[in-house]
């Protein structure tokens, strides 16, 4: 069975109710008219390796992984990329002909790619970046940050040992900030990125004080729900140009959905109508 008429692609994680990846993707199929689907796969963990090697033989071309796979998904992996690596994370699967599963990480690109469609003059070496959390996410924006030219980060975490993590991970290029003193990297700061969880419905509300905030910086959340996060809101009023999370959502997206159907989709309003519908 491996010569199937229809590509089948999906997002595996536990649970999977809340994403909102099968919209993304069945609106592109739909968009450029191609024959494929899209679905969420609630696998357990200790499935997880099972299903992985399965899926190919039921025409699957790939899936997306998310929480709380995507570290554990690097071992199952036969070849992982060097930014999967370097993030310590995979979201994107490619089922190859050869039969080998090839990992890969394309949070950084979203993260990148958004900024750069919502801040079309944003220019990372201009000045630091403050970065808010020490995550999961942190770990794909602090390397794509510095991927694309940022010479220095202030990074913040309410657990500082593992901001320190990151910093050794990452280097010279990373400074730790004590989180009860977050608001004071503002000040510097011509990039701001919200990594924590904190303003997200049903998550701790947003706190860190954001007086510092400096009139031009480019401002993002990667909390998308709410679009406008308490965060945004206070950027636009200090005179930032902001970028909502959203965006990083459905660029990432794009180079699977690129790999598995052949078509480089566009991030436009019309997928985020798609989405937020
Ligand atoms: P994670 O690995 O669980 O990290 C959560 C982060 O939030 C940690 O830095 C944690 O700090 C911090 N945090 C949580 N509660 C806090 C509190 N009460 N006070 C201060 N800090 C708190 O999660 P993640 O995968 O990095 O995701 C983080 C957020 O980004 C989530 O809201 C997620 O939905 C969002 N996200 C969005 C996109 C997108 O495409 N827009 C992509 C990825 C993630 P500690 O280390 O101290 O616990």
């Amino acid at each position: 069975m491996t010569d199937h008429k229809i590509p089948l692609a999906g997002v595996i994680g536990h649970p999977i109710a809340h994403s909102r990846s099968p919209l993304v993707h069945r609106h592109w199929l739909k968009t450029y008219g191609l024959p494929g689907d899209y679905v969420a796969l609630d696998v357990r963990e200790s499935d997880l390796e099972d299903v992985i090697r399965t899926l190919p033989k039921m025409g699957f071309v790939g899936v997306n992984i998310t929480i709380p796979h995507k570290v554990a998904i690097l071992d199952i992996a036969d070849i992982v990329t060097d930014r999967a690596t370097l993030i310590g994370a995979a979201n994107t699967l490619i089922f190859r002909k050869d039969g080998k599963i090839h990992a890969d990480n394309t949070d950084g690109y979203g993260f990148i790619a958004n900024l750069r469609q919502g801040a079309p003059g944003w220019k990372p070496s201009t000045g630091p970046a403050a970065v808010l959390g020490a995550g999961g996410a942190a770990r794909a924006v602090i390397a794509s940050l510095i991927d694309a030219g940022t010479t220095e980060i202030l990074l913040s975490n309410r657990t500082r040992p593992k901001a320190e993590a990151l910093k050794s991970e990452f280097g010279s290029k990373v400074s730790v900030i004590d989180w009860v003193q977050a608001g004071n990297m503002l000040e510097e700061a011509t990039t701001v990125v919200n990594t924590t969880s904190l303003g997200m419905t049903g998550a701790a509300e947003f706190r860190v004080p954001l007086d510092g905030l400096r009139r031009g910086a480019v401002v993002t959340d990667l909390v998308y729900a709410p679009l406008r996060t308490k965060l945004l809101e206070a950027a636009d009023a200090a005179g930032c140009v902001t970028v909502d999370g959203l965006g990083m959502l459905l660029h990432q997206a794009v180079p699977g959905f690129e790999r598995w159907f052949g078509v480089r989709p566009e991030v436009d309003a019309a997928t985020r109508a798609a989405v937020l519908e």
